[in-house]
């Protein structure tokens, strides 16, 4: 990409008026992209661009048209997997396997949006009272999608996909740090034949982009994911004129592991759940809670394990794990490796950063940590976890609930029904019993507590992005 007009206003490519920006690659530092980006006037633009084509087209109108045009955009993406999944990995550093399995995701999540509503047949019913009651579900309007950046396109097709399909439009703004799929995915919705407005893209930073798409008076909708702080702050902003709000926050997971599981599978699920993307993941299980009776055992193999993991070019088919996104999230994670040492935890392994170039930080695995320290308590966002034992069924559940998040847990045990129970009591919005990690389109995502508001993916994720409307008829 040799031009420098990234932003997409109303079916036009312009330069952003704003800051400069570089894309480095987290690998080995090299520049990606040279950007402009928007002003908060370039941002209020994209708004009324989005204002106007849902006001004056008939996007919201026309079902077929927008199914047809969401697969072929499906199409467009899958026909460029390659390319978008090296553009992923180039930018946040991820294992190029990874990047893929972000691709073929998205795409899928494009097709399952455009089918459910085509699948969709209204409700209309007789009431006793001789009445017709009508139920419409209608687009809400114009949406802001704000993303961060761990899985640029794919999060951001999480919200994309259902927004488009229930006939909103949209203005999206990705990561500052991660705008390089963005501006591909862009290309894409043009080459598709989308009408000018229905998707418009904005880079930059929170400050001012971000916070000038949440307080316009033209945007209907905020569909946020990120850091729980970010979240308040954009929930405070829609309290006013109670702008409809989503968000997908901040998490500090669980995984259970109970003494009749599987030793070997519980580390191999240990090392994944926790270091997976890095541990750059909302719902990593960065706490392993495990029964006192196999603590021992788990940590020699965990920590045998950690030691032949394939930390490296995240370009190579064989990396298991690639550097961290930035510097500035280098240092952050550090911070905190130093923090757990000065609360008293042992630092088993890891925590060491790894190359000349790249962010790299070796896996770190605390232990001897109590409930109250910082490392057990807040979000790292890193390749850092925790071990904790418990002796019975109980204290695990305690443990588990025992932060201010609710985003995720993993269960692992023999015995499927206990597993059940103790999925139960976790106040949680995700549990995956004997696995971890997976989304599934067609399943609900999202935040007990402070790990969010609303459902993303599923039937619930695009009733996220609906009004409901009552017609009640007599005679
Ligand atoms: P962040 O909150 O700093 O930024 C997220 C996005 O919001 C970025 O695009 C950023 O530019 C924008 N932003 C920042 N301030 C804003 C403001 N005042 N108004 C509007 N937009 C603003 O988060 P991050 O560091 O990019 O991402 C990491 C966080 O995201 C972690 O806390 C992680 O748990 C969370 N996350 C949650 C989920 C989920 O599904 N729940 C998924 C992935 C990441």
């Amino acid at each position: 990409m040799n031009d420098t007009k990234y932003l997409f206003i109303e079916g036009n490519w312009q330069s952003g008026d704003g800051k400069s920006r570089t894309l480095i690659n987290p690998y080995n530092e090299e520049r990606i992209l040279e950007i402009k980006e928007a002003t908060e006037e370039q941002a209020s633009q994209a708004v009324l661009a989005a204002r106007r084509a849902f006001d004056e087209t008939d996007w919201a109108i026309n079902k077929e048209k927008r199914i047809s045009l969401i697969h072929r955009l499906a199409d467009l993406l899958e026909e460029n997997s390659e390319e978008f999944a090296v553009a992923e990995t180039t930018n946040t550093g991820k294992p190029i396997r990874e990047s893929r399995l972000d691709i073929s995701d998205s795409a899928a999540c494009l097709r399952y949006y455009a089918d459910l509503v085509r699948e969709e047949t209204g409700s209309e019913k007789k009431n006793p009272d001789d009445t017709i009651s009508k139920v419409i579900e209608e687009p809400i309007g114009v949406c802001a999608l704000i993303v961060p950046w761990n899985f640029p396109l794919l999060l951001g097709m999480w919200k994309i996909a259902p927004a488009l399909a229930a006939g909103n439009t949209v203005v999206f703004k990705p990561s500052e740090l991660t705008a390089l799929s963005a501006i591909k995915f862009t290309k894409l919705i043009e080459q598709s034949g989308f009408p000018p407005g229905v998707f418009n893209l904005v880079l930059g930073e929170g400050l001012p982009v971000g916070e000038t798409l949440v307080k316009h008076p033209e945007t209907d909708k905020i569909s946020f994911t990120g850091g729980s702080k970010t979240g308040q702050a954009i929930n405070q902003l829609c309290a006013g004129t109670f702008k409809r709000v989503s968000l997908e926050l901040g998490g500090k997971s669980p995984l259970i592991i109970r003494e009749d599981a599987d030793l070997d599978a519980a580390v191999e699920w240990g090392i994944f759940g926790a270091f997976f993307n890095q541990g750059e993941v909302c719902v990593a299980s960065s706490r392993i809670l495990i029964h006192q009776n196999i603590y021992d055992s788990f940590i020699e193999r965990l920590t045998k394990k950690l030691e032949i993991i394939k930390i490296g070019d995240p370009l190579q088919e064989e990396t298991e794990m690639g550097p961290v996104i930035s510097k500035d999230h280098l240092d952050k994670i550090e911070q905190y490796i130093d923090v757990g040492q000065q609360e008293g935890a042992t630092l088993l392994t890891g925590g060491r950063r790894l190359a000349e170039s790249g962010f790299y930080l070796s896996p770190a695995v605390f232990t001897n940590v109590n409930q109250s320290m910082r490392i057990v308590q807040e979000e790292i966002f890193g390749p850092v976890v925790t071990v904790q034992s418990f002796e019975s069924d109980e204290e695990a559940v305690k443990l588990a609930n025992g932060t201010k998040y609710g985003l995720a847990a993993g269960i692992l045990s023999a015995d499927v029904r206990k597993a059940e129970e103790i999925a139960s009591k976790l106040k949680a919005g995700t549990i995956w019993i004997n696995s971890y990690h997976t989304p599934y389109v067609d399943a609900p995502w999202g935040g007990y507590k402070q790990s969010g508001i609303g459902r993303e993916l599923g039937p619930h994720g695009l009733a996220g992005f609906r009004e409901v409307k009552h017609i009640n008829t007599s005679g």
